[in-house]
């Protein structure tokens, strides 16, 4: 029979790359401006992720992997590590539920390191350790005692794509923070770091996209910020709308069919441009689902950013002669 943290775990864990988010959102939270994921099969055999943020104490090592013990929301008293994607505590004990995990960290301020594995739910001792300022942690066979989870995992190739497609979202929503991702030794894409998003929109896509951009912005409400691709390097897909609202990816349908109609308004194709924007918005004019492993959103009133989408994109782009 499952445990309640298996059972827990499939509410955040659905595949591995949902750990990766969790791993991620958490390095962030710690103030990281380097980020680094390194994936073995997919993410199946392995998972590490490594930060340079605030680390975590050897006091708290403990509690980060017990259910509901950490919220952020409870435990502010470290100032230098403002947390702001999680707040329900429950990644990591999900997380440990359903795999080999272990964590390494450091604190800023300390000459040593601690790290604790845990294993079948339980956590052994903590030990002393050598490491660099920051938190690594690794995840070792996830699912490797829940076949039936297992068995729904694809191949380490789709796996790994997923992987590389948040990887590549993360980087675009925060050009200020490096990632990097490899599988195995191989580096699958690795973003500056303390840099805009041209570069950022470089390191993801490549120059040939990344010169092919038009820079869009709107002042006011809502404030958009971003980047839309020429003609020439359109696409077959809308797999590259990259929508950020007060810095979150999200997925939006109504997001979408705005930027597409004032696409093309002005060109005059059928075929979908490369697009990276950034809206900020007063969290009051929408709703998020938090399902964890969804961002969908609902607008109150989609005209106004729709009005603000056809401007930005129309003073940018000529209009097309006949
Ligand atoms: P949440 O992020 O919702 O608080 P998690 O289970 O993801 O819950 O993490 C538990 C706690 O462990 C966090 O609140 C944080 O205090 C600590 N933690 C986890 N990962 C890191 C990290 N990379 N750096 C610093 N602290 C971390
Ligand atoms: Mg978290």
């Amino acid at each position: 029979p499952l445990t309640a943290n298996q059972i827990a775990a499939g509410e955040v864990v659905e595949r591995p790359v949902s750990v990766v988010k969790e791993l991620i959102e958490n390095a962030i939270d710690a103030g990281s401006t380097r980020v680094k994921i390194t994936v073995w099969e997919g993410g199946m055999k392995r998972i590490q992720v490594s930060d340079n943020g605030c680390g975590i104490s050897p006091g708290d090592l403990n509690i980060a992997i017990l259910r509901h013990a950490t919220s952020k929301i409870e435990t502010v008293q470290d100032l230098n590590c403002l947390h702001t994607l999680g707040f329900r505590g429950e990644a990591l004990p999900s997380i440990a539920a359903v795999s080999k995990l272990a964590i390494t960290s450091r604190l800023q301020n300390s000459s040593v390191g601690y790290m604790i594995q845990v294993k079948d739910g339980h956590s052994g001792e903590i030990s002393e350790i050598g490491t660099p300022v920051g938190t690594e942690v690794t995840v070792d066979q996830l699912f490797y005692n829940t076949p039936a989870r297992k068995k729904f995992l694809k191949t380490p190739v789709t796996e790994l794509g997923q992987i590389s497609d948040l990887v590549g979202r993360m980087a675009l929503s925060r050009p200020d923070i490096s990632f990097a991702l490899m599988d195995e030794k191989k580096v699958i894409l690795k973003s500056p770091g303390n840099s805009d998003l041209a570069q950022a929109i470089y390191a993801v896509y490549g120059g040939e996209i990344a010169r092919n951009m038009k820079e869009i912005s709107h002042e006011g409400f809502p404030r958009i910020s971003g980047f839309v691709t020429l003609p020439q390097s359109t696409r077959s897909s809308r797999h590259y709308y990259n929508f950020f609202i007060n810095g979150r990816w999200v997925k939006s349908q109504e997001l979408a069919s705005s930027l597409e109609e004032a696409y093309h308004t002005r060109i005059p194709d059928k075929r979908f441009p490369v697009a990276v924007i950034h809206l900020v918005l007063d969290p009051e004019l929408f709703d998020v689902n938090v399902h964890p492993a969804k961002l969908e959103i609902k607008f109150k009133d989609i005209s106004p950013i729709k009005e603000a989408l056809l401007r930005s994109v129309q003073s940018v782009f000529a209009v097309p002669s006949n």
